[in-house]
């Protein structure tokens, strides 16, 4: 018979039919006369209750329906008599597909760690939380697509391996087929990558954005979604060593457009998660709800819900580098010295304490900060009028802090080899870059979107190691 997934199964009111389900047990319970089996598929967050006459089966084969074991199971679906489902299946006939050794298997239907739960990521796809993050991440690829294709954006493939590394100094993982044992060298004794795979020292990709300008300067309006990496040794709860970016760029965009874009494009992926994940938010509302029950009511954080809606209904506040630098040195915390890293004054990088300062006690809304020191931006950002700050701009999330980084780009040939040459950025390896500025330079924009951080927000966990499915971070890289 046909398999149904159970989501469908669930929606049905095709009652007294016959239909068969398929899943992983999560509990079982009952007695000499019937038990009841909550069965999962993945396809949702509820689980199908299968009830099970005693009388009509072996004794020996429902025990061996241990949580995890798996099982395809035939019946008709009737009205549930319990609470918390509307239909369930009464078995007419049941097959263990793959036993599973209650002793030994790790996950029981209790709450584990999350920490936990990390060390067994090969399993954890099948608790209830996993699950739901790891619907909703899939629901936001799916919705950053739809989001571009309806504003007629190309999406464009950008070489993961590249030999560029002007934008990631120090931050990338070499890819390499050379001897690490033995090396060719040169004259002078350096490592001799012209007998490298591609004739030259090549890493894995920070960013697609370079590559993405070439394709803008023909498409107009071009986005990436791959995966970068970045070998920064930062243990935090918001770096990975690989995570997914989306980058859009756009021709004929200055920053304001650029601005505009990120705002919509964050509002309507929150949305279409309100829109299309709301079992799975509702869960992880809870959760998050069950968590802060011990803390004092001033202490706990907006409802997950409640704070989707509030980002997705509110405009975001702009304000420049400058502007909050000033916010921030007359900020209560910082005259305190409650800050690790104290603001002096114009010129100070922001830390991840100033820039949720700005957003959940100051503003209380998500900020886009404009118009940084050129000093701490890269360089291919435009200047300003000023010749001290270029046309950056950050967005800053509560909880989480920078979520998009973009800027427009300096479209002026010698104005952009100035500052190359100010950062020591050799002209030579970026001469395709720079040809884009020779023939036909339009004023063009872009930014990029750290995809886990977007899912941190998302679904209100605290750790990025949580939304990807299986995290690379400093020693980690099991599975
Ligand atoms: P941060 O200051 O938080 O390290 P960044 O300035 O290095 O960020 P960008 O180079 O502007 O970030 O990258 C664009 C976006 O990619 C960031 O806004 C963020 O959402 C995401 N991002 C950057 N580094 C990481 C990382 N190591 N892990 C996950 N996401 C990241
Ligand atoms: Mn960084």
């Amino acid at each position: 018979m046909k398999r149904t997934k159970i989501i469908d199964i669930l929606k049905s009111n095709e009652l007294n039919k016959e239909i068969c389900a398929k899943g992983w047990v999560k509990t079982r319970r009952g007695n000499n006369y019937v038990t009841f089996i909550a069965l999962n598929d993945g396809s949702t967050i509820h689980n199908l209750q299968i009830v099970v006459d005693m009388n009509r089966f072996d004794e020996s084969l429902i025990r061996r329906a241990t949580t995890g074991a798996s099982m395809s199971v035939t019946g008709k679906l009737t009205p549930s008599q319990g609470s918390g489902q509307n239909v369930e299946l009464a078995a007419e006939s049941i097959e263990i597909l793959g036993d599973c050794n209650p002793d030994e298997y790790p996950l029981q239907p209790k709450k584990h760690s999350l920490e936990f739960l990390r060390e067994i990521a090969h399993l954890r796809f099948r608790t209830n939380l996993f699950g739901a993050i790891t619907r909703i991440r899939h629901a936001m690829i799916f919705s950053i697509h739809d989001f571009f294709t309806s504003k007629g954006f190309v999406n464009i493939h950008t070489p993961i391996i590249t030999a560029s590394d002007a934008e990631g100094a120090g931050e990338m993982f070499q890819v390499t087929t050379l001897s690490m044992d033995n090396p060719p060298r040169t004259e002078d004794k350096k490592i001799d990558y012209s007998e490298d795979f591609f004739g030259k020292a090549t890493n894995l990709t920070v960013s697609g954005q370079l590559e993405g300008e070439l394709a803008a300067m023909a498409m107009s309006d071009i986005y990436t979604f791959g995966p970068t990496f970045r070998a920064e040794n930062s243990n935090t709860s918001r770096h990975l060593a690989e995570f997914w970016m989306i980058e859009p760029e756009m021709a004929f965009y200055d920053l304001n457009d650029n601005m505009d874009l990120a705002e919509e494009f964050l509002k309507h992926l929150i949305r279409y998660a309100l829109d299309n994940c709301m079992d799975d938010l509702k869960f992880l509302s809870q959760r998050l709800t069950d968590e802060e029950k011990n803390k004092k009511a001033d202490e706990r954080s907006m409802e997950l819900i409640e704070k989707l809606r509030f980002v997705s209904d509110n405009e975001f506040v702009r304000l420049t580098y400058t502007e909050a630098i000033e916010i921030l040195r007359d900020s209560k915390p910082n005259k305190k010295g409650q800050f690790k890293y104290p603001v002096t004054g114009y010129g100070s990088d922001l830390q991840s304490e100033h820039e949720r300062y700005l957003v959940e006690k100051h503003f209380k809304k998500p900020v886009i900060l404009t118009d940084y020191p050129k000093e701490i931006k890269a360089f291919y950002m435009k200047m300003n009028e000023d010749n001290k700050t270029v046309r950056a701009m950050d967005v800053l999330f509560p909880q989480i802090g920078e979520i998009i980084g973009g800027s427009q780009r300096e479209e002026n040939y010698d104005k952009l080899v100035a500052r190359m040459k100010e950062m020591n950025i050799p002209k030579e390896d970026m001469w395709w870059y720079l040809d884009t500025r020779r023939f036909g330079s339009v004023p063009h924009s872009g930014f990029g979107l750290g995809f886990e951080r977007l899912l941190l927000f998302v679904t209100g966990m605290g750790n990025i190691r949580d939304v990807i499915p299986f995290p690379r971070t400093p020693k980690n890289a099991e599975f």
